[in-house]
């Protein structure tokens, strides 16, 4: 199978034809295959149901932002105008998409640049909220845990979780929230939550610290590749119908006679180019970046959230295990701290520090890494140094900023989502989870087809599987690509020369770089090595080592030249810089 060619135009892509019960795979070019598409749907209403559901699944439309690009015509009206690429976004535009609005989304860099790619990773209802008596948030949040098995498996994993036990008490006490835990999920529970003695407690954590401990419980929650699930997203609302571009960056809202949101201006950061599109609604879902869009909308606003930074450090499995993660319910500063495995590291996280400003980067600081070393220290036999730590990333999330007179405290938006609407009908959401975007997309559609006039539709994700859906275990990381691994495997096996690693310590290929140039719409070497595959986060320094290959196969496929190679390279070091200590 061909897949090469100029990305930009005519290319040939994969093309997988089903006869009987099994699956060819063939290539077609892209125009051939968009007419090709519409009569097979016609087809594929004959097909039998299983052949129906195969051949849906495998036809990817490959996500190019040339394609995205050229669906912008001047004088089209959108319905719904999503600024905001991470999870919130993207939930609102495969939803939006899907009920057969007119969508658009638009991310100022790459999807889950921000917060939504240095997440704890974990699929859960929040046991923590329990503690704190926020029963509607763990309900929904558990709900939607099990919705995302559902429909990512391929991207989501069932996870054990060992809370060690140091007094009857608290061991007591555990025991009891999580056996309610496990009831609230209903009939999405994962696991059943139960009781350890102190020989089980090491035999799942070998390196526990064992003096004091008396035991301890092992509970079920959910595990993810957080940009992985985005870049899904990113394709389903694509496959959808929707058009989604990253490197798009919304610079003003237009507003009509009567002072109401009819459009917005972007600056496409890769061509340079300004573009002014119009639609009937405009949806602000730019995490600790809502305050900025707010006051495009009004030179009044005043700022609705402050960041709060959440860091983690990254480290090799030996230092935990790799089965059970480590669940700490109380750290010295009152927080849960969780040691969770992940692509075969340890990340251990996180911390919950007020600052004055966002930034699309934030680095952890000093006294972060030492505060998350020193609770290790706590529990591990032999616990982590800072010589050990393969990479360190940091999220923001939106806290409510104080009111002038209320000092310098700052509360937490409620970890449930809020919805805002403006004078000018322009519609906020913001807060939440990443366990709960679905939830949080649905909410949004609910409101913005209310207040403008869209024609009423259902909420059609409760089912909606997203792109890769696959039930097939894959073994190591190829597990991410889910139903798309064919695809790739076939790349390596018609090309030797991209089934080359990019780095000997670690299993990615050079025909990763080409399949996410060519169907996830990654257009920097940062884009790939930071979020199509999670190697920035896994190990900085390899990541580095990798850049010269990925920058050159990239340069191969975007047709840029040198200059453009040496650029990527410098950039990129500078990030790897915040990744490591
Ligand atoms: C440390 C930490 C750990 C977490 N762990 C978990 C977890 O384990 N499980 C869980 O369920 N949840 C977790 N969360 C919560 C979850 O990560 C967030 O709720 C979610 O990622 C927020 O997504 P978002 O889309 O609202 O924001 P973001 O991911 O920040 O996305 C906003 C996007 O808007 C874009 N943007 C801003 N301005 C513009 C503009 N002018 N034009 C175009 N685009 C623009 C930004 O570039 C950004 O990509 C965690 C949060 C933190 C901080």
């Amino acid at each position: 199978m061909a897949f090469f060619g100029n990305p930009a135009d005519d290319i040939l892509v994969p093309f997988y034809i089903v006869h009987s019960d099994k699956i060819r795979i063939s290539s077609i070019r892209r125009q051939s295959l968009i007419k090709y598409f519409k009569k097979l749907r016609l087809f594929t209403f004959f097909v039998k149901f299983t052949h129906k559901e195969k051949l849906t699944k495998y036809i990817s439309m490959n996500m190019t932002r040339n394609e995205a690009i050229k669906s912008l015509s001047a004088d089209k009206l959108w319905d719904i105008v999503v600024i905001g690429g991470g999870a919130t976004g993207l939930g609102i535009a495969v939803d939006a998409a899907s009920r057969g609005y007119k969508t658009l989304l638009l991310e100022q860099y790459d999807f889950a640049k921000g917060t939504s790619s240095k997440s704890t990773k974990l699929v859960h209802g929040g046991v923590r909220y329990l503690a704190n008596g926020d029963l509607k948030l763990v309900f929904s949040a558990l709900k939607e845990r099990g919705l995302i098995f559902k429909n990512a498996p391929h991207v989501s994993v069932v996870q054990s979780f060992v809370i060690p036990s140091y007094s009857f008490f608290s061991k007591m006490k555990y025991l009891i929230g999580l056996k309610i835990y496990d009831w609230m999920a209903g009939k999405l529970r994962i696991g059943k939550s139960t009781l350890l003695n102190k020989t089980q407690v090491v035999d799942s954590l070998p390196k526990i610290k064992t003096a004091g401990l008396q035991g301890g419980i092992r509970y079920y929650d959910g595990q993810f590749d957080d940009a992985r699930l985005a870049i899904n997203l990113a394709q389903t609302a694509q496959e959808q119908g929707a058009t989604v571009l990253n490197y798009s960056q919304v610079t003003s809202i237009i507003k009509n006679a009567q002072g109401y949101v009819s459009g917005l201006q972007f600056v496409d950061n890769i061509g340079g180019k300004t573009y002014q599109v119009h639609t009937k609604a405009v949806v602000n879902a730019t995490g600790v970046f809502v305050d900025d869009i707010l006051k495009m909308d009004s030179i009044h606003h005043q700022n609705l959230v402050r960041p709060s930074q959440g860091s983690h450090i990254v480290i090799d499995k030996s230092f935990l295990g790799d089965h059970d993660a480590l669940m700490i319910p109380e750290t010295s500063d009152g927080r849960v701290l969780f040691g969770v495995p992940w692509h075969d590291k340890v990340l251990l996280g996180t911390t919950d520090t007020p600052l004055n400003a966002h930034q699309i980067e934030p680095r952890p600081l000093e006294e972060e890494l030492d505060f998350i070393l020193d609770t290790a220290k706590d529990y591990l036999v032999s616990p982590p140094t800072r010589a050990d730590i393969k990479s360190i990333f940091a999220g923001l999330r939106p806290l409510a900023a104080p009111k002038s007179g209320e000092g310098n405290s700052t509360k937490e938006i409620s970890r449930d989502h809020k919805l805002i609407e403006s004078s000018s009908g322009l519609i906020t959401i913001t807060g939440g989870k990443w366990t709960t975007y679905r939830k949080m997309g649905e909410e949004t559609v609910d409101l913005v087809a209310k207040k403008h006039h869209l024609p009423p539709e259902a909420c059609k994700t409760h089912k909606l599987h997203l792109h890769g859906y696959s039930l097939e275990k894959l073994p190591g990381h190829w597990q991410v690509y889910g139903s798309d691994f064919a695809a790739i495997k076939e790349l390596m096996s018609s090309n030797e020369d991209l089934a080359q690693k990019i780095h000997p310590k670690y299993d990615f290929r050079l025909a990763e770089v080409v399949w996410a140039v060519q169907n996830e719409m990654a257009c920097k070497v940062e884009d790939f090595l930071a979020r199509r595959i999670r190697l920035l986060l896994l190990d900085a320094e390899a990541s580095w080592e990798a850049a010269p290959v990925v920058a050159s196969t990239m340069a191969a496929q975007l047709g840029h030249d040198q200059a453009w190679i040496e650029k990527e390279l410098s950039t990129y070091r500078e990030l790897v810089d915040k990744y490591s200590i």
